[in-house]
């Protein structure tokens, strides 16, 4: 059987049921658009796992995910979407590409969270690009941007305050999100949220918990994403 996609850090299968998927977690892992690869052991189970937690959590305090059930340790079933080929971005800190395009020191924290939306495009190198280019392009209506932005500003909202009672702080991160295939005008979020696509700092230390060790040669990824995962299991109970 062969999947019905693959991107850089999961494949989507199909299952029995027209409306749900199977996407399964990779061990690759990729930066700078696919220019640096390497393949950690352990990653697509720490990441479904981390991933399935936050998306239980977020659906508890009301927000519409994908999430349907973990099947195994790296596989979950997910409802089927058209996804909306918009990234968006939510800054609580300054870090990564924000630092690079204002020059701004890293660790800067905002008045407010700054959000911001690019191309979900390899190609393109996920180009920023602002409301009026996102309608010109037809990527996502008026409406449909003004619920993302409305979304990821709750979603930063639950995550920050959850991340601290794991003594991390959420710098920034991106979600994905998708159109429902079997309820037309639902919009959902999508993808994974984890220490691939999020920048978790400890609380205490300043220690990067996230991607950016891998980015940065760092060393320790598995262990962070490890002690990741240890901290959310014991902030959700077990
Ligand atoms: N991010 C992501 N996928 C992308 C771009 C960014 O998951 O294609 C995440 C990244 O891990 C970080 C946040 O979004 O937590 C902000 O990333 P940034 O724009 O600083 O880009 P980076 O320098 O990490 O490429």
């Amino acid at each position: 059987m062969e999947p019905l996609y693959e991107g850089k850090a999961k494949r989507l299968w199909a299952t029995d049921d027209p409306g749900v998927l199977r996407m399964e977690f990779k061990n690759d892992a990729t930066a700078f658009n696919g220019e640096k690869k390497a393949q950690f052991e352990e990653k697509g189970r720490l990441n479904n796992a981390i991933s399935n937690r936050i998306y239980a959590l977020l659906e508890k305090e009301g927000i519409r995910t994908h999430f349907v059930r973990e099947i195994d340790e790296t596989n979950v079933e997910v409802r089927k979407v058209e996804i909306i080929m918009v990234e968006v971005i939510v800054r609580n800190l300054a870090a990564g590409s924000f630092c690079k395009r204002t020059g701004v020191e890293e660790g800067r924290a905002f008045s407010a969270p700054v959000i911001e939306f690019s191309i979900k495009s390899d190609e393109l190198g996920d180009p920023l690009v602002n409301d009026d280019y996102i309608r010109e392009l037809r990527l996502a209506t008026p409406e449909e941007l003004q619920h993302l932005r409305t979304a990821a500003l709750k979603v930063n909202d639950l995550l920050s305050d959850f991340f601290s009672r794991c003594g991390l702080r959420l710098v920034d991160f991106k979600l994905e999100f998708g159109r429902l295939k079997d309820e037309p005008g639902t919009i959902v979020l999508a993808d994974e949220i984890s220490p691939d696509g999020c920048r978790l700092w400890d609380l205490e230390t300043g220690e990067k918990m996230d991607k950016d060790r891998f980015r940065r040669d760092l060393g320790g990824v598995m262990e962070a994403y490890r002690e990741v995962l240890a901290r959310v299991e014991r902030a959700t109970g077990g």
